[in-house]
């Protein structure tokens, strides 16, 4: 069975993702796409036969769209993501779910009354084939319990549009669906320090900022977001145990030897760091569509939980204090186990 699938929002992730789903992915199709910008939305569905529509309502209830894609701009998500719901589609949502805890809460209680979930959100490091590796050491009890982690997060540069609160939004968002996934564990405390600030950053920016979490079970997480570290684009995270440790390996590069130096290059941009991880979520969200069962990659819980935890880095940025995060304390049933439960399995997609 082909998939069809129809796209909102056609800027730089939803053209790539088209792109994916038309080359990389097997057994899908994009048959209909809306942006904002009609030109843009032409430019996209022409080249891969699929129509340029007037409205996001209009893609979700075409006839030929079995599942919808959500990749316009963040603060739309929500409206899209009630849309496809209601009409009973498959959703995929890149992240945020939405821009607010109101209103993930409100995509929870309608994928609830549906009775089974719809909806997965874009955090592709879960296939990440490091991190799944990494996941699998940690579940098979190699290292012991997880004692403390140790992440990093470094981009090149970032533009005068880059502001502090969205290292937690936009940067920080990412270890925090990961570490959950990781641990299966989560996070009840936040707080950002703030070091000596880069010269190299726009002057409003307070660029890096060190980031701690405080689990259900303890675990002590500590992550430097520095997004204009310069030297590339770096992706760091350590997890200590109490038999041992297990590292994110580096991409693989070759090592080139030359004018009295030993190296290895630095990736530059986040593309080419995460292009397998992008492919390998596709794949396997397509194939639950496919096969008519639910996706098992993170879920609306999921996408609440990573804005409900932003929120609580932003106010802990302004405050300087730590903030508890008391509005995960209650799961529903219908997301399952652990913190994190959702999610493909461990040390699979190697
Ligand atoms: P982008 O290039 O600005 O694209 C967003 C597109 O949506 C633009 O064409 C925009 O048009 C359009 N748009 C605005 N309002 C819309 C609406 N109401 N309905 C439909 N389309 C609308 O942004 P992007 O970088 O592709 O990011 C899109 C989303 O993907 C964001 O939520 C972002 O956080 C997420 N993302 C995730 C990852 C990841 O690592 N998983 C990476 C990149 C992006 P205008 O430009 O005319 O407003």
């Amino acid at each position: 069975m082909t998939v069809r699938i129809g796209v909102i929002g056609a800027g730089m992730i939803g053209q790539d993702h088209i792109r994916r789903l038309t080359q990389v992915v097997t057994g899908t199709r994009v048959t209909a796409v809306f942006d904002i910008d009609a030109a843009r939305a032409e430019a996209a569905a022409a080249p891969v036969g699929a129509r340029a529509l007037r409205s996001g309502a209009e893609v979700i209830g075409s006839a030929d769209v079995d599942a919808v894609v959500v990749t316009s701009w963040g603060p739309t998500h929500a409206e899209h993501v009630l849309a496809a719901v209601a009409a009973g589609k498959p959703v995929f949502c890149e992240k945020p779910l939405a821009t607010t805890a109101a209103d993930c809460l409100k995509i929870i209680e309608a994928e609830t009354a549906h009775g089974s979930r719809l909806v997965q959100v874009g955090f592709m490091r879960r296939y990440d084939a490091g991190y799944r590796e990494m996941k699998g050491v940690i579940a098979s009890g190699a290292i012991g319990e997880p004692l403390i982690v140790h992440c990093a997060h470094r981009n090149p540069t970032a533009p005068a549009s880059y502001t502090s609160a969205m290292a937690a939004q936009d940067t920080a968002v990412h270890e925090i669906d990961v570490l959950r996934w990781l641990l299966d564990d989560e996070i009840r405390s936040v707080q950002v320090l703030k070091p000596r600030r880069t010269r190299n950053r726009h002057e409003h920016l307070q660029d890096p900022q060190i980031m701690l979490f405080e689990t259900a079970a303890g675990v002590r997480i500590d992550l430097e977001v520095f997004v204009n570290c310069r030297y590339g684009y770096d992706i760091q995270c350590e997890t200590v145990g109490e038999e041992g440790l297990v590292r994110l390996p580096d991409p693989a590069t070759v090592a080139v030897r030359g004018a009295g130096r030993n190296s290895t290059g630095v990736l530059q941009d986040w593309q080419g760091r995460f292009e397998g991880a992008f492919d390998t979520e596709f794949r396997e969200w397509a194939a639950s569509v496919a096969t008519g069962t639910e996706p098992t990659g993170p879920s609306s819980w999921d996408g609440y939980a990573a804005t409900v935890i932003t929120d609580a880095l932003v106010q802990a940025l302004e405050s300087g204090a730590v903030i508890r995060v008391e509005a995960l304390e209650q799961r529903p049933a219908f997301y399952g186990g652990g913190a994190a439960a959702t999610g493909p399995a461990a040390g699979a997609g190697h």
